[in-house]
């Protein structure tokens, strides 16, 4: 077999699973909630800008003005001659608003996260984390020489023997502050508490807590009065954006200086958006409108599900992401697709992104939908299934 027909092969698997992947393409001009295409305008219930900052003028402004001072790249390395003021600017920003030493940019989430165990973990190290972590956590876990051991979802009991086992070791807990498809949070005290006695580092990726949850929009470790070891925080989310931040101590940032590689291999962001970004967190931290309207969506959509007697199908959560169990592959890709029918983008996840047998569609509320567009989300859901 050539790689033509192994690819071949393996796609007419990927078919028969109901399990193929395919984008679409979004034209440009079109404001959130909406989105445009094929010729088709939707109310956007698929994307993870939570607050609508992805056009917020004074955002764009600031980008369009620092590109003007700074050019288009950053040309380079944080470590060789990436790094601008504007970049320091913005660490030094987050850190002191989060409350840690020190903040290290990244270009994505997913490369964040990798950068971290990867320099993080050796194979004296042991790392232990929930089963819904983010794939890029994952990766880097399977990747790295350290002892990597998933817990059940929330099972605390079963990382306290976990814990147990390894005591002695040097361990990391990983755990999202807020899951990214089932929309419910990390129990952020008990898991501090656990890893206490063993002197185990936190990590809490909350990639959908910041901006959204919290005093100021600081995140759901915040909320919860817990300071993380490491926090990761994400740009592509509410900050409407894209790029990612580690925060740690002084010691931690300076060791994952010496071993992160994506920090040290990688071009840094472009200093126009680390400035736009700086520019989206003074705004965020301002934006309880914002945070109250997206508060509101959700109660609403969880008050109209009971109306129409759905609610059961709904993951407890009181995030914006409001997951709909269907079961099957077939059946959450005909349902989106009945939804897409009447102008709503909702899209279906599939194994292995979720559990097998519990595809379902990952609902995401947004300050900017209208109290319309959440009744019509509800009153087509029911008249769909
Ligand atoms: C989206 C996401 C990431 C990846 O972040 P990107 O900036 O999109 O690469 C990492 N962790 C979690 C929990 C996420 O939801």
């Amino acid at each position: 077999m050539n790689w033509n027909q192994h690819f071949q092969a393996a796609l007419a698997q990927q078919h028969n699973r109901q399990a193929y992947r395919s984008r679409r393409v979004r034209r440009a001009g079109i404001r959130p909630p909406f989105l445009e295409s094929g010729g088709v305008y939707y109310v956007n219930f698929a994307g993870n800008d939570y607050l609508g900052l992805s056009h917020h003028e004074n955002i764009i402004a600031a980008w369009q003005q620092a590109l003007a001072q700074y050019g288009c790249g950053s040309g380079g390395s944080p470590l060789v001659s990436g790094h601008t003021d504007a970049h320091e600017a913005l660490e030094n920003q987050l850190a002191d608003w989060l409350g840690y030493d020190r903040a290290l940019l990244f270009a994505s989430g997913f490369a964040a996260n990798q950068a971290l165990l990867l320099g993080l973990l050796d194979k004296h190290s042991v790392l232990l984390a929930d089963k819904y972590c983010h794939a890029s956590m994952q990766e880097a876990a399977t990747l790295s020489p350290a002892v990597f051991r998933r817990f059940p979802h929330q099972n605390h009991q079963m990382l306290a023997g976990r814990l147990a086992e390894y005591s002695g070791r040097r361990i990391i807990v990983a755990s999202e502050g807020v899951f990214s498809m089932d929309g419910d949070c990390a129990d952020l005290p008990r898991l501090a508490a656990l890893c206490r006695p063993h002197q185990a580092l936190l990590l809490i990726d909350d990639a959908h807590g910041i901006g959204v949850l919290g005093d100021e929009g600081k995140g759901s470790a915040a909320a919860a009065g817990v300071q993380p070891d490491v926090l990761i925080i994400t740009f592509g989310k509410a900050l409407g954006s894209m790029g990612a931040a580690v925060l740690c101590n002084r010691i931690t940032a300076e060791y994952l200086t010496q071993t992160a590689r994506h920090l040290i291999y990688s071009t840094a962001i472009p200093p126009a958006q680390a400035a736009a970004l700086t520019a989206a967190f003074t705004y965020i931290r301002t934006a309880d409108d914002l945070r109250s309207r997206l508060q509101h969506n959700i109660a609403l959509f969880q008050t109209a599900l009971h109306h129409y007697n759905l609610a059961e199908r709904l993951l407890p959560s009181h995030t914006p992401i409001q997951p709909f169990i269907c079961g099957s592959n077939e059946t959450a890709l005909a349902l989106a697709a009945k939804l897409r029918k009447q102008g709503l983008y909702v899209p279906a996840i599939r194994p292995p992104t979720v559990p097998a047998g519990q595809a379902r569609l990952r609902i995401t509320l947004s300050a900017a939908h209208e109290e319309s567009h959440i009744m019509r989300l509800a009153e087509s859901l029911y008249h769909a299934i």
